[in-house]
């Protein structure tokens, strides 16, 4: 474990192992943490911080680059997850993406850390979700809320 650096971290186990072998591919050594903790019980996953890939500080460059031509972080050096924008407008509006107006987009519902927080309080989970949107054409994530004009009726 010394000398290894936290590269990137993911929600699900299977996407973690999607990276691995791909840097493996490319003679990165890498490890996984907390393979097994979230595969137990997927609610810890956002309360710990998901499945966690090192890779050795000599290797680190290299892997972020290899993640980058991957498309798995933002050029900037993001993850791509955190560039989920915010748009308002009327339930009936929300059939198509607001980027490129596609219809082969995929809703992602994610517990919260409110569920995690049921637990510890009541002794149950009470699901609590999070959902974005994810557009297969042009790779962008939104999230909709309610549209201003709905409240100005009122
Ligand atoms: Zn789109």
């Amino acid at each position: 474990m010394n000398n290894f650096t936290l590269l990137i971290s993911f929600e699900y186990v299977h996407e973690a192992h999607i990276v691995q072998g791909y840097l493996e591919s490319n003679d990165i050594i890498v490890f996984l943490q907390d393979v097994l903790t979230i595969q137990e019980n997927h609610f810890y996953s956002n309360a710990i911080g998901g499945v966690k890939i090192f890779v050795h500080e000599s290797q680190i460059e290299e892997a972020t680059h290899l993640l980058k031509a991957g498309g798995y972080l933002a050029e900037n050096g993001g993850d791509l997850v955190s560039k989920v924008k915010h748009y308002k407008t009327e339930r009936k509006h929300r059939n198509i993406c607001p980027h490129c107006q596609s219809k082969n987009f995929a809703i992602n519902k994610k517990a919260n850390w409110l569920t995690v927080l049921s637990y510890f309080i009541i002794g149950s989970f009470l699901p609590v979700y999070s959902t974005t949107y994810h557009c297969f054409d042009c790779r962008e994530e939104w999230k909709w809320s309610k549209a201003d004009s709905v409240e100005n009726k009122i």
